[in-house]
């Protein structure tokens, strides 16, 4: 028999976390035809010779919604290695869409993920519902998506501007239950939902899902229950986890598994991810399928004094932080105002420190990013605890010191987010919490999130050694497909969807991000490069050869199990 391509003389890593082992991949029909030392004929052949042959990364967590209609790439995450991607996440969503109301339901994915509004009204709304919008993208995609249907597009769409002001009557809860059935029976992944008490519109207003009271949450997932099918997920899941077992409760309810946002480990709480993981194995315990994402990625902030919004909330350093340049200079300079600021936020006096702002030794976890003078070169990459210390100064007066001699230009990074390595091994390596959260095509200005797969495999298991190589690629690949019910794909297996990543495991990475001029309208975005990925494979066809787009527009829109036993 002849196949449609041989990938050759690999180490065959095939997702299912069994060791890795020398030799070929064979494809046909755009399914894994056999594995093994093969000598079929094929119209094509790749050579991976010193790569690793590994099913492709399943993107869990994205915001690609608006963005795969003008790129049907989702770049950047195909670039390291994910052949599928879902988005739909954290109850937001383009569909669906009462004709003229697409600029309204754009403003919520726009306000809330950080891409531009002038970038999304250039997309043509010409879908209303969410089958319609999934048909739209069937044919014009390099990568696999998958989508959740979102509670907000579908709360707005049954109560308008009300979505905004009340809970939900019975009535409309029953229209968003139809709703929701139509979007299921047409293939979508889930249902996904929002407790992110920070997600509002861009009038100040929570966005229409973090209205819904628990009666409406339940009745809507309840769709999911009576078809058997989809997931469940949930923007701001982990508090209401930790207080009152919502996601559990929902996942109990619906026998639907659950996946929310999110364990992790922040200097602010430090123990608070023991106490997660603790609740995660009683869940566990109970045959409950509630699940945690977690992510490879540290969770930076950059910044300089003119901009900084650290300190906010504190009694001295909050006006400070409000004023004029002139101000904040004067007042940095002042000998008064440093005893002030040291009592507040180095000895915690009298001070609550706010939940989202630092941690109590955050001078530890401060570093300086960039000097304006010459003379100051030699700072760079020091934290503001080692400047004091060399300088044999108060932290206060080091920091500030530097902060008043470059008139507030120098460059500040706080890291204080997945920074506790014995931590991170724990999270990353816990059978109860999914690899993923790149939230690729959100904050498209600020940071990328799409190499967290090439993170994984050089940080953590290259230098850091958490886990094996064919850990980390079942991590990003069954286990995620199997979270999220694609049952199709996640493994080289014959029969399987033939979506394939050659990577080289010894220079595998995510590469430094840069400011890119490819978004509609001449929008410009932060772009995450890779290094080390040879080839990205979907439906068996070539997407990406060295990072570059082959022109292939393979990829198929992946729907739940009751479209495809009903189809
Ligand atoms: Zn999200």
């Amino acid at each position: 028999m002849s196949h449609d391509l041989l990938i050759k003389n690999g180490v065959i890593v095939d997702g299912s976390g069994m060791p890795g082992f020398r030799g070929d991949v064979a494809i046909k029909n755009g399914k894994i035809a056999e594995l093994g030392k093969l000598s079929s004929a094929a119209t094509r052949t790749v050579d991976a010779d010193g790569q690793v042959i590994a099913p492709g990364f399943v993107d869990n967590h994205t915001h690609f919604d608006a963005q795969v209609t003008w790129d049907p790439l989702c770049s950047f995450s195909p670039q390291h290695g994910a052949t599928t991607v879902v988005f739909g996440n954290c109850s937001l969503g383009l569909a669906p869409i009462r004709p003229g109301t697409a600029k309204r339901v754009a403003e919520f994915l726009s306000y809330v993920e950080a891409i531009p509004m002038n970038v999304l009204d250039t997309v043509d709304v010409e879908w209303e519902s969410i089958a319609q919008y999934m048909n739209r993208l069937e044919g014009r995609l390099g990568v696999n998506v998958g989508n959740f249907i979102g509670h907000t597009p579908v709360r707005y769409y049954v109560m308008g501007d009300e979505a905004q002001k009340r809970t939900a009557t019975d009535d409309e809860i029953k229209q968003m239950q139809d709703v929701v059935r139509d979007g299921m029976k047409a293939g979508a992944l889930g249902f996904s939902v929002s407790r992110n008490k920070g997600h509002y519109d861009p009038q100040g207003v929570h966005i229409p899902a973090l209205w819904a009271d628990e009666k409406e949450i339940f009745a809507i997932a309840d769709v999911l229950r009576e078809l058997g099918t989809g997931i469940i997920q949930c923007g701001g899941g982990r508090a209401p986890e930790l207080n009152g077992g919502l996601m559990a409760r929902l996942s109990e309810a619906t026998g639907r598994t659950v996946i929310y946002n999110n364990l992790g480990q922040t200097m602010r709480d430090p123990d608070a991810w023991k106490t997660h993981m603790t609740r995660l194995e009683e869940t566990s315990k109970a045959g409950i399928r509630a699940f945690p994402l977690c992510s490879p990625n540290r969770t930076t902030q950059h910044f300089t004094m003119k901009n900084c919004q650290i300190f906010r909330g504190t009694p001295t350093w909050h006006p400070i932080l409000l004023s004029s340049d002139e101000d904040k200079l004067r007042a940095y300079s002042d000998p008064a105002v440093r005893a002030k600021l040291h009592e507040e936020v180095v000895e915690h006096k009298g001070t609550k420190i706010p939940a989202a702002g630092y941690s109590l030794k955050w001078w530890d976890y401060m570093w300086v990013e960039e000097t304006k003078l010459e003379k100051n070169k030699g700072l760079k990459g020091k934290t503001i605890g080692q400047l004091a210390k060399d300088q044999g100064k108060g932290i206060i007066d080091a920091f500030l010191d530097l902060v008043v001699e470059e008139k507030l230009e120098t460059e500040f990074i706080l890291a204080e987010i997945n920074v506790d390595n014995e931590a991170m091994k724990q999270i990353l390596t816990h059978p109860n919490a999914i690899i993923g959260l790149s939230d690729g095509g959100a904050h498209v200005q600020f940071h990328g999130g799409y190499g967290y797969c090439t993170r994984l495999l050089s940080e953590w298991v290259r230098e850091k050694q958490v886990m094996t190589l064919e850990h980390a690629v079942r991590r990003l690949t069954f286990d995620s497909a199997s979270a999220l019910g694609l049952y199709d794909r996640g493994l080289l297996r014959p029969g399987m969807n033939a979506d394939v990543v050659i990577f080289d495991p010894d220079t595998v990475k995510p590469l430094p991000e840069s400011i890119v001029h490819d978004f509609p309208a001449n929008g410009w975005r932060v772009k995450e490069p890779a290094a080390g990925v040879a080839s990205t494979i979907v439906n068996g066809e070539v997407l990406l050869e060295n990072g570059e787009h082959t022109g292939a527009l393979p990829g198929k829109v992946a729907r739940n199990t009751y479209y495809k036993a009903n189809a």
